[in-house]
């Protein structure tokens, strides 16, 4: 039994954009400004790994005005003048925990960064970027108690639904780990974002279709999508200089309708709130792939109506 249209709280988009959302919920605009709190992860401390991820240098999406200091509130200033010129209308700004995995660290420790970040007097809440196995049961319930006063965003690290996916980009968790993750800390009431990366090496349209399903099921509040890109300083990076062209890129139709095969079975709750990354050119092994973020959302909802479909309509679909 799915739904005949689109809900109408799509704003004829066809699937539930993020902004959408804030506009309706909190009114004007909620801006994220990036952090690099000096964490590191797993996949690179040598607990689970060194090197990290196949795709990961966390210096291509840092922005530069992180350059120079660690100290938060600093960051933080710089980074709301910098919003304020360039995003007119924004009423909230989040302080973002991006940089690496920003639950890992002694609860002591993160209960001051975040205790840190919230005393700065234009921060209404926090978005913090993790891996699921960086999630135990106390950080949730930390993260929980802030939630009562405060916008917490946990934004976690799936990437992939394929646990063959995942073992070919090292990244040294599977999918139930994810699953784990999400249902800890949606019975504490947290809001998810779950962060998809798409066209790893291994991953097929089936393979995406299959997880969609999964997904689909998952207790999560949003959803961000990415494709790769070979950014420079990776193991993919070094593997296209061995053999240039080894590395099969989506086209933008291939993960126009990747997006759209996982819309379709994501609740229409789920808020759509990215669609696609956007590395700066210079940090590219391809600089002419990528540019495309600001037509995302045409080009998406306009995929989505010639496909005649719209996110939900296959949601509780059996697999
Ligand atoms: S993507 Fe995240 S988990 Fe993987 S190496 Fe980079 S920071 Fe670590």
């Amino acid at each position: 039994m799915y739904a005949n249209s689109p809900p109408a709280h799509f704003n004829e988009r066809r699937y539930f954009a993020w902004n959408d959302w804030v506009k309706r919920t909190h009114g004007g605009r909620i801006q994220k400004v990036s952090l690099d709190a000096g964490f590191t992860c797993p996949n690179r401390d040598g607990k689970l790994g060194r090197g990290g991820c196949s795709f990961c240098n966390n210096a291509a999406f840092t922005p530069s005005y992180l350059a120079g200091t660690r100290e938060l509130h600093a960051q933080l200033a710089t980074g709301i003048a910098f919003m304020q010129h360039r995003y007119t209308g924004t009423t909230r700004y989040l302080a973002y925990f991006q940089a690496y995995s920003n639950t890992y660290a002694d609860l002591a420790e993160l209960k001051a960064l975040y205790a840190q970040a919230l005393s700065h007097p234009g921060i209404s809440g926090l978005a913090i970027g993790t891996r699921p196995d960086c999630l135990p049961d106390a950080v949730l319930d930390h993260l929980a108690e802030l939630a009562r006063d405060h916008m917490i965003e946990l934004e976690i690290g799936i990437e992939s639904c394929d646990d063959n996916v995942l073992a070919e980009c090292r990244r040294g968790h599977d999918f139930a780990c994810s699953v784990d993750a999400i249902e800890r800390a949606a019975s504490r009431g947290l809001q998810i974002t779950a962060h998809m990366l798409f066209g790893l090496p291994g991953e097929t349209r089936a393979s995406v279709q299959t997880g969609a399903r999964k997904l689909g099921a998952l207790p999560l509040a949003a959803i961000k999508f990415h494709q790769l890109q070979i950014v420079r300083g990776t193991r993919l990076a070094m593997e296209w200089k061995r053999q240039p062209g080894s590395i099969a890129l989506l086209s933008l139709d291939e993960y126009l309708d990747w997006i759209v095969d996982t819309l379709e079975y994501l609740p229409d709750s789920v808020r759509v709130q990215r669609l696609g990354s956007d590395v700066p050119p210079t940090q590219r092994v391809l600089p002419e792939r990528g540019d495309r973020q600001l037509d995302l959302p045409a080009q998406l909802s306009a995929r989505l109506s010639a496909r005649g479909t719209w996110q939900g309509r296959l949601h509780g679909a059996s697999s």
